[in-house]
């Protein structure tokens, strides 16, 4: 019902969550001029301390919703689990970008596998799970090992537990405490990567190359651009990323999480994960790139043309985890290591404080 207005500077962009990703966007607009407002029911809240326009209230609160829409032109948000209430409460008042209903597809993962093999693109077996009993045939039929994930709020490897045989069936149930959930078979990856693309208003696609991720603990270590992967093989990745945002109609940055598997003797690439939002893999385009995630989402959902990112070397993006922000001076004190330092106050374990940021020549690394 909204007309999608055309933003210029002086304009104020509506942020939903307040973590280090809606940080750096608000970052990435102040350098046109424009304004952001944060809304998070959070009161330590990382991005308010570098944003004008705050909202500290809870997702629900209809009130503080109404208002927050007032104050801004646009709305986008910085995580996939917003309510889908709240999305449609603010749609009837601004538009929202990307479309919600991108929401209702990612923030569950059997929709979001269902979409993604609708395509015809490949992703792990899976099966839907909403009881022991049924956990126990699908194990039957897809064979361990197998992880057994949470349909809806996981992240970071929450909400989800391995499957080494079938007698882990039970145990593995309580583990997530027998919520709706799938199967997947353990993929046996050679490598796991991501394609960052951001989609404009006009449908148009800019990509940045194949990253390739390391996780420790389920969680994001180490990212390299460009992945260490044929040719081929990135064109691929990109075409499926995107694939997805023209089937998504999206509007603004997203990521698409990727296994590299080797099958019949070839490499193939099965997706893992959408991420309808800036994503913690592409961190490293705000040194590595002439413009950053960050900025080809505020200029997607302002109405503005693309940038064309140019990559500067070869990059390398480590995640600072927990305590790891205390060597943010060994960092400092690097030659070219570009530090960035969240501002969250405790440095609990799991907790993504920070990260470090090298650019390196092309060859030679
Ligand atoms: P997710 O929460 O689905 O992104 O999973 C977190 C991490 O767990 C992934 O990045 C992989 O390292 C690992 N993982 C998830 N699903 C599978 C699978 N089906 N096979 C092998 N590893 C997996």
């Amino acid at each position: 019902m909204n007309k999608l207005p055309v933003l210029k500077p002086g304009d104020t962009i509506g942020i939903l969550g307040g973590g280090q990703l809606g940080r750096m966007l608000a970052l990435a607009a102040a350098e046109f001029g424009l304004n952001c407002h944060i809304y998070a029911p959070e009161e330590d809240s990382c991005a308010f301390q570098v944003v004008r326009d705050k909202t500290c209230a809870e997702y629900d609160d209809e009130a503080a919703l109404e208002r927050f829409a007032a104050a801004v032109n646009v709305v986008t948000y910085e995580f996939e689990n917003i309510p889908a209430a709240t999305a449609g409460f603010l749609q009837f008042h601004k538009p929202v970008l990307p479309n919600p209903n991108t929401l209702a597809i990612v923030q569950d993962r059997l929709p979001e596998k269902e979409f993604v093999t609708g395509l015809g693109i490949g992703t792990a077996p899976f099966a839907k799970v909403d009881s022991l009993a049924e956990l126990k045939a699908a194990i039957v039929r897809l064979d361990a090992p197998a992880v057994l994930k949470t349909r809806r709020l996981g992240y970071d490897g929450k909400g989800q537990a391995k499957i080494a045989k079938p007698e882990d069936a039970e145990t593995a149930w309580q583990a997530i405490r027998e919520k709706s959930a799938i199967l997947e078979k353990f993929v046996p990856f050679e490598q796991e990567i991501s394609v960052v693309a951001a989609r404009g208003r006009d449908g148009e696609v800019v990509a940045y190359d194949a990253i390739e991720n390391v996780h420790w603990q389920h969680i994001l270590h180490r990212s390299t651009v460009p992945a260490q992967i044929p040719e081929t093989l990135t064109a691929e990745a990109v075409a499926i990323a995107a694939r997805i945002a023209d089937a998504l109609g999206y509007i603004g940055t997203l990521a698409v999480e990727m296994f590299v598997v080797q099958a019949d003797g070839k490499r193939r690439l099965l997706v893992n994960e959408i991420a309808p939002r800036v994503h913690n893999s592409g961190h490293w385009t705000i040194d590595g790139a002439t413009a950053s995630q960050f900025e080809q989402h505020i200029r997607a959902v302002a109405g503005w043309p693309l940038a064309r990112p140019r990559r500067l070397g070869r990059v390398e993006m480590i995640n600072l985890i927990g305590r790891e922000v205390n060597d943010w001076p060994k960092y400092l004190a690097e030659p070219g290591a570009c530090v960035h330092i969240y501002g969250k106050g405790d440095a609990r374990p799991g907790r993504k404080m920070g990260h470090v940021t090298r650019v390196l020549p092309e060859t030679g690394f």
